[in-house]
């Protein structure tokens, strides 16, 4: 399985790793851990691949990118069955939250570039500056640092890549020690759309390192200029201190504990259709999945009934056999903290409806789907993210205590709101998160023209649309001098300069007409003096 193309999997490298199917435990494949010196020379050589990848015109990078979409769309099915082997998600979220966002990103960011990277006039508004022509562009910061999480192994990766190779960047990407296979395709159709344009025979602009934490922190320590991170709020912490040491600026994409609010007036089957898909797809692995859900009390009863109906039929399974709705957790360590905040909610009183324990008999990834009530704010289930197949739900009584709920959390990802649209769009506008959807949910990270991010310990910065293109790029102001000969008033000497320059600061900013010009007429004859 594993490439000859990526630097990593060199022979000589020594320390290897493992990766294995969540579902069933068998063993896939195994990867080099890179060393830092191969993250060095991976960031070094792709380095080199950025000069003549950022001077190729906009339109040959965005042909590139739109190759990349076609190359996704045509290996949908063995891209979708890897991502399913590596991460354990049904296959059809592996095609449409993988593979499809991925395709739409490509094209997305091939559209778009050009439209970040327009060049615009600078206007001179101060009239002793008039004499100049500015003019604002924009360019690629060079090579761009990503670190990828495993649950969305693709889509993830895939939009910082596109956005940083479309703008001109060349990028070294460290995935998931858990999902290192579905980068290294990643890498794989990236050449391959390089190839098809004719551009096969240069240096690549893309590497991938496969690795464990410590590839994460070389790739940190080395000569990128602007990390991507994706993962876990204490690793970002770290992540952050990390960049800051050396001043690299960095967008953290972290956690998340989004909340579902449900008011009176919403359509209570759509609704809980959505509490129930929001909260168990990818078995709750998602960053923006309902990890809290609030209820009006007037139609509290008759959701949960509807979720508990909903959840009973959920078929839990390999995410490769077509009628599986939920997969495993990605590992034993994961389900064992979705266990524990799960059995410490129940100890201090929360009643378990449905779910609520491992299922051993599928195998030691599987948790039950869970609907759980008469759970308190102060529980961890309630405060920390909760990556596992849990709804828990809450009752409230005014809209103005449900968006007190929902805004009472570290983290400020994303957000649903259910009713009536003027209603659910007002109570939308209150919550402090980086997305708010009315009456939809998760769907706002397929949205590729829509920017992707949190607010308090959600992170930091933007992915995905116009903003995140922007992210990879850094302005540069030109100003010419069209009076090349002519020596500025406000050099030195400065003796005799402050009254004619008061004098003309009247003249700019004094209120009325008739002062300025007075203002103006007693500047020139002091500065012809002292032009003397
Ligand atoms: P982690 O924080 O454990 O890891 C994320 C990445 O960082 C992995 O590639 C990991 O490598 C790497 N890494 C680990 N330690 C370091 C280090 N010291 N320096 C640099 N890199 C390091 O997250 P998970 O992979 O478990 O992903 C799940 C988390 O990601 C959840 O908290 C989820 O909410 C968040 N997430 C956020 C999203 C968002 O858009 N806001 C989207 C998706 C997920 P390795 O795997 O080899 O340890």
């Amino acid at each position: 399985m594993e490439s000859g193309i990526h630097l990593v999997n060199r022979p000589d490298s020594q320390e290897r790793f493992s990766t294995a199917n969540p579902a069933t435990g068998e063993p896939l494949s195994d990867y080099s851990v890179a060393s830092a010196a191969d993250v060095f020379a991976a960031v070094a050589q792709v380095r080199q691949a950025q000069l003549w990848w950022s001077r190729l015109p906009q339109i040959r990078r965005s042909a590139v990118l739109r190759r990349v979409a076609q190359l996704l769309n045509d290996r949908k099915d063995s891209l979708a069955r890897v991502i399913t082997s590596e991460s354990g998600k049904p296959l059809q979220e592996a095609l449409l939250s993988d593979v499809m966002v991925a395709a739409d990103a490509a094209v997305f960011c091939a559209d778009n570039a050009a439209v970040v990277m327009r060049s615009e006039r600078i206007p001179h508004d101060n009239p002793a500056l008039r004499f100049k022509r500015g003019r604002l562009s924009w360019e690629p910061l060079g090579v761009i640092g990503v670190i990828a999480p495993w649950n969305y192994p693709l889509s993830i990766p895939a939009a910082d890549v596109f956005a940083a190779l479309a703008t001109g960047n060349a990028v070294v990407l460290k995935p998931s020690e858990l999902t290192p296979e579905t980068a290294l395709e990643l890498e794989r159709v990236v050449s391959a759309a390089l190839d098809a344009e004719g551009l096969g025979a240069l240096p690549r602009p893309f590497q991938v390192v496969t690795g464990l934490g410590p590839t994460g922190q070389a790739l940190i320590a080395s000569d990128i200029d602007k990390l991507v991170f994706t993962g876990s709020v204490p690793t970002g912490r770290r992540v952050a201190v990390a960049c800051a040491e050396r001043l690299l600026p960095v967008i953290l994409e972290l956690g998340g504990k989004d909340a579902m609010i449900v008011l009176r007036d919403a359509d209570l089957d759509t609704a809980s259709s959505a509490a129930v898909w929001g909260s168990m797809m990818n078995a709750g692995q998602t960053c923006i999945s309902v990890e809290r859900c609030y209820v009006h009390r007037s139609v509290y009863s008759t959701f949960l009934a509807r979720c508990l109906d909903k959840i009973s039929k959920l078929k839990v399974g390999d995410g490769a056999t077509p009628d599986t709705d939920v997969g495993p957790l990605i590992s034993f360590k994961q389900l064992q903290i979705v266990d524990h905040q799960v059995e410490e909610a129940r100890a201090l009183g929360a009643i378990v409806h449905t779910g609520g324990t491992p299922m051993p008999q599928l195998g030691s990834n599987f948790y039950s789907p869970t609907l759980i009530t008469d759970v308190e704010s102060s529980m961890s289930l309630m405060t920390e993210e909760t990556f596992g197949p849990v709804l828990p739900v809450v009752p409230f009584s005014t809209d103005e205590e449900a968006i007190a709920l929902a805004n009472a959390s570290e983290f400020g990802l994303a957000a649903s709101v259910w009713g009536r649209t003027a209603h659910a769009t007002a109570v939308a506008r209150q919550i402090a998160a980086g997305t708010v959807l009315v009456n939809d949910l998760i769907s706002g990270f397929a949205v590729s023209a829509a920017p992707h991010g949190g607010l308090k310990q959600s992170g930091i910065g933007r992915t995905h649309g116009l903003l995140g293109l922007q992210e990879m790029i850094r302005p540069r102001y030109l100003d010419v001098d069209l009076l090349p000969r002519m020596k500025k008033l406000w050099w030195y000497p400065y003796s005799g300069l402050f009254a004619p320059m008061a004098a003309f600061m009247d003249f700019v900013h004094a209120p009325g007409l008739g002062r300025r010009l007075a203002a103006l007429l007693r500047t020139i004859p002091m500065l012809l003096i002292r032009r003397r």
